[in-house]
């Protein structure tokens, strides 16, 4: 049976002794604890039948579109059930990453190139977006990141993401990263539409969305930065926007220089 504390250290003025408060957090630590191997087993049940569901739902479509009167018939059903399981599927992904995150312990840091990654990963997501024209550039003074692969690799993936999703039909997305006194700073940069001021202190949250996307045709499950947020506090660094509507989004990580 585990106990856990929380340790507060207070030094007291004039005389050398210290204030130390303990305060037990076992309950709390348990129940954050049920909460994410639910949502954890709760997600993972869903996702393989939904994907059975999805292949099956795909396999008839392609039956069906042989047939001459699929386009008028039945065509925007399976769009419809298309797009409604594509959202069910990339909820529980988000999820099952959310949760991988948040019980994930030891970090396995490894020295990642900033450039490769970057690049790579630009050239693969833009592809998913064919009818957006987005240019891309990059300039990275500090080469390398001592981070968990797989972990940056979905904040990079999250942020380069969302810079295409909330660009206009023509983008421009910088990459970079800097040294700034005892820190590296990744910066990624867009000039889509923005983010209201009032609301930049809610991005991070779950499910979080600003209204203007729930609204369009924008998909999203409103997690993506709540993943990054959670990855960038595992590796001690900070993450923080700058935005404006119709002015661009720029997000700086910032992570200790030593690790
Ligand atoms: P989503 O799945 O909705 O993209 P995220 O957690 O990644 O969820 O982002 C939360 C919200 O923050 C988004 O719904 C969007 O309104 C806003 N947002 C995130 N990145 C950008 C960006 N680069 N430009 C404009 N808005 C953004």
């Amino acid at each position: 049976f585990k106990k856990f504390f929380e340790i507060k250290v207070f030094p007291l003025k004039n005389i050398q002794n210290y204030l130390i408060i303990m305060h037990d957090v076992t309950e709390r630590k348990m129940a954050d604890q049920m909460r994410e191997d639910f949502v954890a087993n709760f997600s993972h049940e869903v996702r393989t039948p939904l994907t059975i569901l999805n292949g099956q739902m795909q396999a008839l479509k392609l039956n069906l579109e042989k047939k001459p009167e699929f386009s008028a018939e039945f065509k925007p059903t399976f769009e419809k059930i298309d797009n409604n399981s594509r959202r069910l599927i990339n909820l529980f992904n988000d999820l099952l990453r959310l949760t991988s995150v948040e019980k994930k312990k030891d970090l396995e840091r490894e020295e990642v190139s900033l450039e490769m990654l970057a690049e790579t990963l630009a050239d693969e997501i833009a592809h998913n977006y064919p009818n957006k024209k987005i240019h891309f550039s990059f300039d990275f003074k500090v080469p390398t990141v001592m981070v968990d692969y797989n972990l940056f690799e979905q904040v990079m993936i999250n942020l380069i993401d969302n810079a295409i999703k909330y660009s206009k039909n023509e983008g421009e997305v910088k990459i970079s990263s800097s040294s700034q006194e005892n820190s590296t700073m990744i910066e990624i940069s867009d000039n889509g539409v923005g983010i209201p001021e009032d609301q930049h202190h809610r991005i991070f949250e779950r499910f979080f969305r600003v209204d203007a996307s729930r609204s369009s045709e924008i998909e999203g499950t409103g997690l993506g930065l709540s993943i990054v947020k959670h990855i960038i506090q595992k590796h001690d660094g900070k993450i923080k926007v700058a935005s404006r509507p119709g002015g661009g989004t720029v997000f700086t990580i910032s992570l200790p220089a030593s690790k």
